[in-house]
């Protein structure tokens, strides 16, 4: 790879913030080079990737060692295949990589993301989940290692962009995260009890991965930003609302002490944010259409209805409650979503699921990742037995 280019790792490859990242990267050849691409076990899909981006590294972290895929990788990608979830973390560290994309989804991509924090590595960070679990030893990691830590979710890093670099905020009286309020902002009530899988995947601005769907349905997705947001720009969570814009076009906005309220648009485009994070301090082509304001015409905000989506709520109380309870509060997300996606449980039970699962798991300390990891399992296991309860009362 030549010096002049950075050099990028992919974690979390195969999904859709790994393809939009990939696409921004193909339009730079001279400025970006793909150093690995990781996925979690479809390797066909990760030797395509390869094959089209020849990369140094591949790593598939939900498999164990297979010398035919190996050979396979190396014949067909020029590839070096890697195996199991070690291999993210020495990825991330790796000396001759400059840039991690830290595109996993859930708590599973907090190690990998810590490990390129701990590095120093310039970290695009769009798996929110790793600051909701460990917000504390993270940030410390960045600081001590001297990691530049840039925003991938759309709304915080429009919240970025419209802050002052240097001075992180002491004239900031609040920022507001705008969200679309999901496919079910309008639909009755009663009807929720009924959504199926796909319709809760069927986003009206965005395609995602099914979890980050799912959760910008239940809007716990905005209620995850809330506190990423409390880490990444430091402010308590009554500096920190929400707002609800349907059409995702005003990212977020950061309101000053004076009144002035700046805010970032474009068109609802992951690419637009991968871009600004890839050549931060700088500026580069994303491939997102230009805004055309005129023929939008208006843009709509309202408030969110704290009934229609208690997960919003939830989120707000784990993050005022502190300790491990964000780490409780994600641990019974992932679990309640992963039940609902296979059938398992109704949709409207993953709010009633996470908050008993944070009523019976005691909230502890969260100020090492040994701790985070406690709250996490203990919080999977009882959120797993209660899942089992609800969906027997369902049937
Ligand atoms: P996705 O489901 O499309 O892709 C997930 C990726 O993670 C895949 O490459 C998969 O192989 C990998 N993966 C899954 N489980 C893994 C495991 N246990 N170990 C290692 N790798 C694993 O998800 P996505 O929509 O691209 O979202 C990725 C992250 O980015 C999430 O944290 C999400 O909240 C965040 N994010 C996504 C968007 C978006 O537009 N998709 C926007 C903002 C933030
Ligand atoms: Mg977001």
């Amino acid at each position: 790879m030549s010096a002049d280019r950075l050099s990028v790792a992919l974690l979390g490859a195969t999904g859709s913030i790994g393809a939009s990242t990939l696409d921004v990267v193909v339009r730079h050849p001279g400025r970006y080079g793909v150093f690995a691409l990781c996925a979690h076990s479809s390797a066909p899909a990760l030797l395509d990737l390869c094959h089209r981006h020849r990369p140094r590294y591949a790593v598939l972290s939900g498999l164990a060692e297979d010398a035919d895929l190996r050979r396979t990788f190396a014949e067909r990608a020029g590839s070096e295949l890697l195996f199991g979830s070690r291999a993210l973390e020495q990825i991330a560290a790796h000396p001759d990589c400059d840039t991690v994309m830290a595109a996993i989804v859930g708590a599973a991509g907090l190690a990998s993301a810590l490990a390129a924090a701990r590095a120093g590595k310039r970290v695009l960070l769009a798996n929110k989940e790793a600051l909701v679990l460990a917000g504390a030893p993270f940030m410390r990691a960045v600081r001590e290692a001297g990691a530049t830590l840039l925003p991938i979710d759309s709304e915080h890093n429009a919240v970025f962009q419209c802050l002052p670099q240097g001075d992180r905020g002491s004239a900031v009286r609040r920022v507001v995260l705008t969200a679309s309020g999901g496919p079910f902002r309008a639909a009755p009530l009663a009807r929720l009890e009924q959504v199926t899988p796909d319709e809760a995947c069927a986003h009206p601005n965005w395609v995602m991965g099914r979890k980050i769907s799912v959760d910008s349905a239940t809007m716990m997705n905005k209620g995850l930003e809330v506190i990423e947001a409390r880490w990444l720009f430091d402010l308590p969570p009554e500096r920190i609302d929400v707002l609800i814009h349907p059409q995702s076009i005003v990212h977020s906005l950061v309101e000053y002490v004076d009144g002035s309220v700046l805010a970032q648009l474009s068109n609802p485009d992951m690419r637009v944010p991968i871009a600004h994070a890839l050549a931060y301090p700088g500026r580069i082509e994303s491939g997102a259409r230009p805004l055309d304001l005129g023929a939008i015409g208006q843009l709509a905000f309202e408030r969110p209805d704290l009934e229609r989506f208690p997960c919003l709520q939830l989120a707000y109380e784990a993050l005022r409650a502190g300790g491990s309870s964000p780490a409780i509060l994600n641990a019974a997300n992932e679990v309640a979503v992963e039940a609902f996606l296979s059938g398992r449980l109704r949709f409207t039970a993953i709010a009633r699921l996470i908050a008993e699962t944070l009523q019976q798991v005691p909230s502890g300390d969260a100020d090492s990742l040994e701790a985070v990891l406690e709250a996490d399992a203990r919080a999977r296991r009882a959120a797993a037995a209660l899942a089992a309860r609800l969906q027997g009362k369902a049937a």
